[in-house]
This record gives C-alpha cells, structure tokens and sequence, in this order.
C-alpha cells in the first residue's frame, strides 16, 4: 500500500477536477484575506505534477488548487530530462511531497510531432526538439510498426498513454534519490491524461 498521504493527494487533485468538469472552480476565488502573508514563511506542496507545456492543460485549473498547493514542473511531452529529474527530486526528497503525477493529455502536438517524424524521412528538427523526439519516440515505436494508418488519430491517442506509462517508468529508476523512496512507499508515481474534450482527469490507477 502506498503512503496514505498520498491517496489522499490522490484523493484531493480527484475533487478538484471534478469542481473544474462541473465549473464550480474554488481556488482562485475563495482566497481568504491575508493569504498572501501565509506563504511567506515557506511552502507545504502536498503533490507535484509533470506535465506538458500545452496552452490548453494548464495544471493549476485542471486540478482547481492555489497558491502552495502543487509543484507543476511543465514540458512539452512530459518526458524526463535531467532538470526535470532535478525538480521532482526537489519536490520529494526537499519537500517530501508523497505523490508526482504524470499527465499528458489528448491532442499532444509533441506526441503528434514524434509519430510524424517516426513516420517521415524529412530534416531534423532543430537539436533540441530533436532531442524531444528522440527521448519520447521509443515510448510507442512498436506500437506504431503495427499501427492502421486509417487509425491516424486512434494511434496519437493510444501514444499519449504509451507516453505517460513510460515516462512514469523513467522516472521511479532515474534517480537513486527518488527510487529509494519508492522503494520504501514514501513515494507514489503515477500517470494520468487530461481529457481536452470532457476536461477529466483519468488517472491510470483507477476505472473510472
Ligand atoms: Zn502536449
């Protein structure tokens, strides 16, 4: 079983999203007088989030949380690079946050990018991107080999998944840090899809 402070961060990003399917969003109107005072003097995160950069899936609303609440460290097709590794050991071994969520999200420009450049012989991206490419390719280059091209947007969707899954395996071995605190269950990862169309969070430890 995992830490119970993280079903319960599980638990509280479940509401929030809920509030944000329903519009019913709390965080950035409840604001009680002074609550810029009460940061101040540090900060108590109780999850961090990696996700992508998309104008369209921004963390904070997606989940309905303020100020203090997340460590969303964002980039575009929420794959792992070492600063990514640096801020989520931040996140959990600095501030001990008990939960990192993965999330993608449906219609990812970057996971579309990649499967148009497993699929085409055309120039390299600039290195950077390239690098993107490379590091997220791998995810679903098998799955593509079999994939109808027919099903051009069944296959985006299903990379998204391969995506987060494998980007969640990364990170529980990328760093000695993170992985021991895994091990010992003080740390849960897990993946999850920002839904553009409905706005639901599905988390990829759940049915529903
Ligand atoms: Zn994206």
């Amino acid at each position: 079983m995992p830490d119970t402070r993280a079903i319960e961060a599980l638990a509280r990003l479940k509401q929030g999203n809920q509030r944000f399917v329903q519009d019913k969003l709390e965080s950035a109107t409840g604001l009680k007088a002074g609550w810029r005072q009460g940061l101040l003097d540090g900060q108590q995160p109780f999850a961090a989030v990696l996700g992508c950069i998309d104008s369209r899936a921004p963390v904070e609303l997606v989940f309905d949380v303020g100020f203090g609440d997340l460590l969303v460290t964002r980039v575009a097709g929420n794959y792992v690079s070492s600063a990514v590794v640096a801020s989520l050991e931040f996140s959990a071994v600095g501030l001990g946050v008990p939960l990192v969520v993965v999330l993608g999200h449906t219609r990812c420009g970057a996971v579309r990018l990649t499967l148009d450049k497993l699929e085409s012989s055309s120039a390299q991206e600039p290195a950077h991107l390239q690098e993107l490419i490379d590091q997220i390719g791998p995810a679903f280059d098998a799955y593509l080999k079999n994939a109808d091209e027919s099903q051009r947007e069944v296959a985006i969707e299903k990379a998204v998944g391969l995506n987060v899954r494998s980007t969640v395996r990364k990170l529980a071995t990328a760093s000695t840090a993170i992985a021991e605190l895994v091990q010992k269950r003080e740390l849960l990862i897990v993946g999850a899809e920002y839904c553009l169309e409905t706005g639901k969070v599905q988390f990829f430890t759940d049915e529903d």
